[in-house]
């Protein structure tokens, strides 16, 4: 994961820890190294400016210069900013209503179906939930069969409604049928489109509208760079969601998107997906993410 800038980081921090005695200079020169590699990473520039600033300052205001160990504080200080810029802390997911509405959203390919099993089968292992999945996407069958596979493979049910075409509906006999079955929690898996588009954005609206969901997720592709970003924007304005699901950060992502997201949409990430199996979910937690980032 983010390999590519964890060895850049590690060689702009590596440069400044084997000193004694540090300059203003070699501060300012690890620093534009930081940036350079954030920017590599698929960073906006604007974000690894900030960030860069920020560290630059606290370097110098907690006197990295006179310190003992300068390039350990140097690494604290780099940690801090990276977990802070990642949103700080952990905020979970929401389940307080019984039963919870979970809605899934993002583009087609993003890994949301993959993502509905896994957050499945998180609920019910982890939290003891009775779960109903529920498949939304009426334009492709094969999105319903995949989840059905899924359902099957962890052992939760899997609502659909073959002839329905209208979205809205299906959501509505879902919640109907939990209710009347004592479900816990309501997974509904949207359907996605190659890019954005008012068709989706509309129909998400309208379902989002419908069930009130406690929680609406958006799923998107880490792999995907600055797009992810864009993407990310996009889908906030339209449903104003509650935390963000990053997927495929198993894959050479560059880590932009990790990094990057929660300044531009002010949303946490609340998992991340880390392979296709359906135990390859992790809850995000910024902490843990800055300490793997710096290896
Ligand atoms: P959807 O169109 O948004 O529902 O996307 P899918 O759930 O069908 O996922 C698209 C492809 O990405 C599938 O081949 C998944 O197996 C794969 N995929 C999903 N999540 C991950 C992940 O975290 N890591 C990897 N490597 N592949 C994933």
């Amino acid at each position: 994961m983010f390999q590519s800038l964890q060895d850049k980081l590690d060689k702009a921090l590596h440069n400044i820890s084997g000193r004694g005695k540090i300059t203003e200079i070699n501060v300012a020169e690890t620093v534009k190294e930081i940036r350079r590699a954030l920017v590599d990473a698929d960073v906006s520039y604007k974000v690894a400016k900030d960030l860069t600033k920020r560290i630059q300052d606290k370097a110098l205001g907690q006197n990295v210069l006179t310190s003992l160990s300068p390039g350990q504080l140097m690494v604290k200080i780099v940690h801090d900013e990276l977990a802070q810029l990642m949103g700080g802390e952990n905020v979970g997911i929401n389940l307080s209503s019984n039963p919870s509405i979970i809605l899934i959203a993002g583009l087609q390919g993003s890994g949301k179906t993959t993502f509905s099993g896994k957050l499945a089968n998180y609920l019910k292992t982890k939290k003891n939930k009775k779960v109903l999945l529920v498949a939304g996407d009426v334009y492709r069958p094969a999105a319903i069969n995949q989840l059905k596979v899924l359902g099957e493979q962890i052992g939760v049910e899997v609502f659909s409604e073959l002839e329905n075409k209208n979205p809205v509906e299906i959501a509505q006999h879902a919640i109907e049928y939990a209710n009347q079955n004592k479900f816990s929690a309501i997974i509904i898996d949207t359907a996605g489109r190659l890019a954005i588009d008012q068709v989706m954005m509309d129909e998400i609206k309208n379902v989002h509208q419908a069930v009130n969901p406690q929680e609406t997720l958006f799923v998107v592709d880490s792999m995907t760079g600055q797009d992810a970003v864009n993407t990310a924007k996009a889908f906030n304005e339209v449903l104003d969601y509650n935390g963000v699901v990053l997927t495929k950060l198993d894959g050479d992502t560059r880590g932009g998107a990790a990094l990057t997201i929660r300044t531009v949409v002010d949303k946490p990430i609340k998992f991340i997906s880390t392979g296709e199996k359906m135990e390859a979910l992790d809850v995000f937690y910024p902490e843990r993410m800055a300490d793997r980032i710096l290896g």
